[in-house]
This record gives structure tokens, C-alpha cells and sequence, in this order.
């Protein structure tokens, strides 16, 4: 399978790198510098085939690269893989690039973002899935916890389940996310938001434009003029197995001005932006064809519960509820884009939770019952086809991270940041690297990587080097940790070089 050379040259170029974890200290071993140079990722993927760097302006081959005289005649390359759960030196890149990008367009100062941002109106939004039956839930009212579902009459479902539930739960617990009933919990509904959830959220972006213009007693038309929504939003699952989605949106100038000046009439530290984001999410909706024969039409909306607070600099870091900082929005949603659904139930990729697995068994239902309702050649073309490829996702196929487009800069410009610094660490590991320098477009580079790689499987050779790649990366982690904790602790020379390790 040949690899497109944009991926070539995301996933494949850091093996040229000294990886930020280091191979400097104690770690001479070559097995543990090989696991180094594609920062200790647990699953690299293996590439065959020969490529060469060529001066841009001159077209003068600067060096060559041939995997059959690498060590085991294979390129290693990192799996890139989102999910902590799947690899977790490659998952903790993801989430600092991912911290970058969204900072960025939060606070501003960096990736080409003015810091003039923080003066536009911003809100963190978090948009659920309505309730498809009772689940059990870890609840609280600011820092305090809180009952389950406390009834005080012995509430009872039809199948004589008493629907109260007067336990105090942790985030731990088993039962966090079960229905208590679970005859009455409505899998089939649950499968159909899921795998419209990409369509809602679709619908949002029209909506909001709409409910400003409105706002502003303006037509759309001269509200475009006005105003311009951006936004950055992840997917996370809710421990019930639905999807919702945390979004920073932020409402910026005119288009002709380029995010210099913050739009007129809106206040920054008002919640008018947050209450035409509950406005919006309140008026989505979307009705969902029929799954099979005879099934019934599924009226879709977000929860009633729409959660949208301002962000500013002047809010507190650490606060709970009300208006949110820039920086505590981003290191929030950027930890929520590495989990997945197989995070919420570590053992065994979700096998012993019963929930999760009747989902699954919904969504092999539901896509089998749409092959015959909808066969090929027919009438109508199937609106879940390759639903049953989506039972590991619990039926979500859209995107777990994506932005607007001038949110900010994008994850392969910051990967391409990343592998300067990378480099330029390596060439010279004492000084402090120009982070002007790295903010450059990858296009200025002056060299350019012509190649071809054909895959040749994934991993490491032996048990015994994967392991050595485990217990590397935590070494490199702990590392990592310590030096951020003694940066913290001492002066704060260097913070630039900090900011940037975090990639
Ligand atoms: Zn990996
Ligand atoms: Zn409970
Ligand atoms: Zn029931």
C-alpha cells in the first residue's frame, strides 16, 4: 500500500530527528535510540523504499535515504495515533499540537494569531445528546458531589425497576453510565443521534449566524459584513457512550479587517455571544429517515442542557462554573481529544461493559435492518450505509477535532513547527530556539523530500523491543515532568523553549 506523500512526510520525517524525549542521559542502548527516534512510539509502522532531499532552488540532491541499509532494512515511522489508549507517546503529540492550535486561536500570540483575539467575544461551548433513558451519573453542584437520582416517592418504570438512586458516584465507578433500566433505555435512538451527530453539529454552524444576524437586527447578508464566526470543537464520549462536543467560538471583525478589530456592539465580558450559542443549539434540529422497515421517524436535537460560558482573560484559571480563561479552555478541550470510545472502559476495549456492548449489538442491528430496507439499485440510496463499519466508534463517523478555518493555524503547520524545533534541538541542543523561526509556513521551507515507501506491517521486531519502547517512553515522560517542575520552581529563563517542548 503506498503512503500519499503528505502523510510521508507528517508521519515519516521525525525518524531524521532527535526526539524531545532525548536520547541524550542514559539511554545509549541502539535498541532504545531506534525507539527514540520515533518518540518511543508502541506501535511504529514499518515503510520500505528510498527517498531524497533536493535543494528547492538548485534541484541538487542534498542526501538520500534507503531503508535496506537501516538497521532491520525498515523505516520506522510513528503511528500517529490520536487515541491514548492505542499509543501513548503518539496520543500526548496529538493533544500538545492539538493544545497549540486551540490556544492559539484562544489567547492569541502565536501560529500568526494577534493577541487582539482576546479582546473578541469568545465562548466555550459544550453541546450533549438528549437523555434516551435514565443512566447512572456522577453529579455535583459546583465542588460539591451529589446524590444519583434521589426520588423520594420510589418512582418505578414499567418493568418495576425502581428508577431512584440515592448512591454518591465516582468517576470510577462501574455502574457510571448504566442504564437503570434496560428495557426502557431507547438503544435504537441513541445508535440514530449518534450517527447524525456530524449533521446537528453541521446545522449549529448554520444556525448561529442566523440567531446573530437576528440579534443584531441586521439581514445575514449585512450581519457576514459585520461579524464572522470561527470555531475549533472536539468529540468525547459521555461515559453513557454518546458523543458531545466541546467548542471554542469565537465571533470576529469584519473580513476585510483580518481579526484586528473586535466587532461592534458586543461587549466581551457579557454573556451575549454564550446566549446566542443556547439560542442556536435550542432551535437544531433534524429528522432522520427511518432506519428500517416500518421503523419510526427520529426527531433529532441536542440535550435541553446547553452549557456555554464566556472566555476571557479576566476569568479566574481554575473556575469551575461562569466565565473561563483562554488558556484553561484549551489545555481542557486539548486533554478531551485523546480519548476515545475505547477509554471508557479500559479492560479489554470495552468488553465487560455491558452498556457499550449492547450499543455495538444496536449498530450492527440498525445497519443490517438499513441494507434491507435500502438495497442497492433501489430507490433511495442508503443513508447508513457503512454504519456497521462504525460499531467500534458505537456509530460516530464524523471528526473527532475540526476547526473553521480561521480559528487558527493548522495541525500540519504546527507539525511542521515542531519538526524544526526538533531538528534545530538536535544540530544544537544547548541553545534556545527562535520560536519566530518556527512559526514559519512550511512552504518556505527550502528543501523539499521526494520518495517512495510501500508499507511493510507495523511494530516492533520482538516482544521484548516493544516493551523496551514502553518502558522508554515512561522514562522520557518522567523526565520530561521533572524538568518542567524544576523549570517551574527555578527562574523562568527558557520559558520559550519550554512552550515549545510540549510538543
Ligand atoms: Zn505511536
Ligand atoms: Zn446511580
Ligand atoms: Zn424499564
Amino acid at each position: 500500500m503506498p503512503l500519499a506523500p503528505s502523510e510521508l512526510q507528517i508521519q515519516g520525517e521525525p525518524i531524521f530527528d532527535s526526539d524531545s524525549g532525548g536520547t541524550r542521559g542514559e539511554d545509549h542502548d541502539p535498541g532504545v535510540e531506534r525507539s527514540a527516534r520515533v518518540g518511543h512510539c508502541h506501535h511504529p509502522v514499518k515503510l520500505t523504499g528510498q527517498s531524497h532531499t533536493i535543494d528547492r532552488a538548485t534541484g541538487v540532491i542534498l542526501s538520500s535515504l534507503d531503508s535496506a541499509e537501516l538497521p532491520d532494512a525498515v523505516l520506522y515511522v510513528k503511528c500517529g495515533n490520536r487515541r491514548a489508549s492505542a499509543c501513548a507517546p503518539c496520543s500526548r503529540e496529538y493533544g500538545a499540537d492539538m493544545w497549540h492550535l486551540l490556544r492559539a486561536g484562544a489567547a492569541g500570540g502565536d501560529k500568526g494569531i494577534p493577541t487582539s483575539v482576546v479582546t473578541h467575544p469568545m465562548v466555550f461551548a459544550t453541546l450533549t445528546a438528549p437523555s434516551f433513558g435514565p443512566v447512572h451519573a456522577v453529579k455535583r453542584s459546583g465542588s460539591r458531589s451529589r446524590r444519583c437520582r434521589p426520588r423520594s416517592r420510589g418512582e418505578r418504570c414499567p418493568h418495576g425497576i425502581n428508577l431512584s438512586c440515592m448512591a454518591v458516584h465516582q468517576p470510577a465507578d462501574p455502574v457510571v453510565g448504566q442504564p437503570l433500566c434496560v428495557q426502557c433505555y431507547d438503544y435504537e435512538a441513541h445508535v440514530v443521534w449518534q450517527w447524525w451527530a456530524p449533521e446537528l453539529w453541521r446545522r449549529f454552524t448554520i444556525a448561529l449566524p442566523r440567531v446573530i444576524a437576528k440579534a443584531l437586527n441586521v439581514s445575514q447578508k449585512v450581519a457576514r459584513k459585520l461579524v464572522r464566526v470561527s470555531f475549533a470543537k472536539v468529540g468525547e464520549y459521555q461515559q453513557r457512550g454518546i458523543i458531545h462536543f466541546h467548542a471554542i467560538i469565537r465571533l470576529d471583525g469584519p473580513p476585510d479587517d483580518d481579526l484586528t478589530f473586535p466587532p461592534p456592539h458586543i461587549d466581551v465580558e457579557s454573556s451575549w455571544l454564550a446566549d446566542r450559542v443556547r439560542d442556536a443549539a435550542r432551535r437544531v434540529e433534524f429528522d432522520a429517515p427511518p432506519a428500517y422497515r416500518h421503523g419510526p421517524d427520529h426527531r433529532l436535537t441536542f440535550g435541553n442542557q446547553v452549557d456555554a460560558r464566556p472566555v476571557h482573560v479576566r476569568a479566574g484559571r481554575d473556575d469551575l462554573a461562569g466565565p473561563i480563561h483562554p488558556e484553561t479552555v484549551a489545555a481542557y478541550i486539548a486533554k478531551y481529544s485523546t480519548k476515545s470510545a475505547a477509554d471508557l472502559d479500559p479492560g479489554d476495549r470495552g468488553a465487560s461493559n455491558a452498556h457499550l456492548a449492547r450499543l455495538r449489538r444496536s449498530v450492527l442491528r440498525l445497519a443490517d435492518g438499513a441494507d434491507e430496507l435500502y438495497p442497492p439499485g433501489g430507490p433511495f440510496d442508503n443513508p447508513y450505509t457503512l454504519l456497521h463499519k462504525w460499531g467500534h466508534m458505537l456509530g460516530f463517523r464524523g471528526h473527532f477535532a475540526s476547526k473553521s478555518r480561521r480559528y487558527s493555524t493548522t495541525l500540519t503547520r504546527i507539525r511542521g513547527a515542531r519538526r524544526r524545533f526538533q531538528r534545530a534541538k538536535a544540530r544544537n541542543p544547548h541553545r534556545t530556539v527562535e520560536v519566530a523561526l518556527l512559526d514559519r509556513a512550511d512552504e518556505e521551507e527550502t528543501t523539499l523530500v521526494i520518495g517512495s515507501w510501500r508499507f511493510a506491517g507495523t511494530g516492533w521486531p520482538t516482544d521484548e523491543d516493544t516493551e523496551m519502547a514502553v518502558a522508554a517512553a515512561a522514562r522520557a515522560r518522567e523526565r520530561a515532568l521533572s524538568r518542567r517542575t524544576n523549570r517551574q520552581q527555578g527562574p523562568t529563563e527558557g520559558k520559550d523553549d519550554e512552550h515549545q517542548c510540549r510538543a
